[in-house]
């Protein structure tokens, strides 16, 4: 017997970060295994395509359409402790909350997460990081859903290969159902001090109000090997300021576009393009996009994924 509730041509307009205008043919919110594997077997039943949401705060929906169905793993939000220094985290749970449930417990290693809308399974298909630190640095390992098998297998540290801003999961094939994170003890107040200070640098240098995906880019690297400022270079050209529909590139920080209205997905991808156009021929720098596509997505529009 069916428990999972399925919801059919779903707003999915405030699920993402950025606000865009899209809907996906089913939604679904599973809470445990028994319900992912549910929503598996209605995808297979009814020969369906499916992709997996997060937190929303690195996607860009497309406004055109999302055949399938959407998976959320908005209720997969559990932090089970293991012992002093380890919990097991559920995919849903966001960033904040982990950092403030370490943090309570005098540990040290998850300051980094302060102020970054994500959840735990996207920072890990994503290798979010910040302030010097990188989500890969505290994963001890995963369980991952497979979605051939529906069971759970688990994955070191190592077999995602974790990279700048990427890991080796494709979430078509396989879910990030939890993970087991080690922290080192640490004292409190300094603990404190760092959340706070990583805090208030986020909202001094980013529109953390505004409706936006994080940074728009990826910082690209030079035949150096070094990486550079992806808003840096976009506020060296003056293209902040710069808009497209209800679009804008942030006056506070470059890599950033929010959206000031009902932006669609058609009219962002419009404002990447002029803003990598100009990189491009300025600058001799190829911007790629930090953000992901989600649905469906002109041949053109690919292009700037350089899919
Ligand atoms: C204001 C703001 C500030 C930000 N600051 C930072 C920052 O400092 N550093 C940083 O790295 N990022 C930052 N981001 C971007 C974003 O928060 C991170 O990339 C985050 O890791 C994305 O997680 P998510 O849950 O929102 O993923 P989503 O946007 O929902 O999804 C991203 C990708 O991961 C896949 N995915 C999500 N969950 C799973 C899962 N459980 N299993 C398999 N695949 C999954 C999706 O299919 C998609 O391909 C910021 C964003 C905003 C809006």
């Amino acid at each position: 017997m069916m428990v999972l509730e399925i919801s059919k041509n779903y707003d999915l307009s405030k699920l993402s970060t950025l606000r865009v205008k899209a809907k996906s043919d089913f939604f679904v919110k599973p809470s445990n295994l028994d319900e992912l594997v549910e929503a598996f077997e209605f995808i297979k039943e009814n020969n369906i395509d499916f992709n997996v949401l997060g937190a929303g705060s690195n996607i860009l929906l497309s406004s055109r359409a999302i055949p399938g169905m959407i998976i959320c793993t908005n209720e997969i939000n559990f932090i089970n402790k293991i012992n002093d220094t380890d919990f097991e985290v559920g995919a849903g749970v966001r960033m904040p909350r982990l950092c403030a449930n370490v943090t309570k417990e005098s540990l040290t290693g998850a300051e980094w997460m302060e102020g970054i809308p994500g959840s735990v399974g996207g920072g890990i298909v994503m290798n979010a990081g910040a302030h010097g630190t990188e989500m890969r640095e505290n994963i001890k390992s995963v369980k991952v859903f497979n979605i051939e098998t529906l069971a759970l297998e688990e994955w070191s540290n190592a077999d995602f290969a974790f990279a700048y801003r990427s890991s080796k999961i494709d979430p078509k094939k396989s879910i990030i159902y939890s993970a087991i994170f080690h922290f080192e003890p640490g004292t409190k107040e300094v603990i404190r001090e760092k959340v706070l200070h990583n805090n208030s640098a986020r909202t001094t240098n980013q529109p953390v109000k505004s409706f936006t995906c994080g940074c728009t880019f990826k910082n690209p690297e030079l035949p150096d090997n070094q990486r550079v400022s992806a808003g840096l270079i976009i506020q060296e050209l003056g293209l902040k300021g710069l808009k497209e529909g209800d679009f804008v590139v942030s006056e506070l920080h470059g890599n950033f576009i929010e959206n000031q209205g009902e932006g669609s997905s058609q009219e962002f991808c419009a404002l990447m393009k002029k803003v990598q156009k100009e990189a491009y021929e300025k600058r001799g720098i190829k911007l790629k996009p930090e953000v992901q596509m989600m649905g469906e997505f002109s041949d053109e529009e690919k292009d700037l994924w350089g899919n």
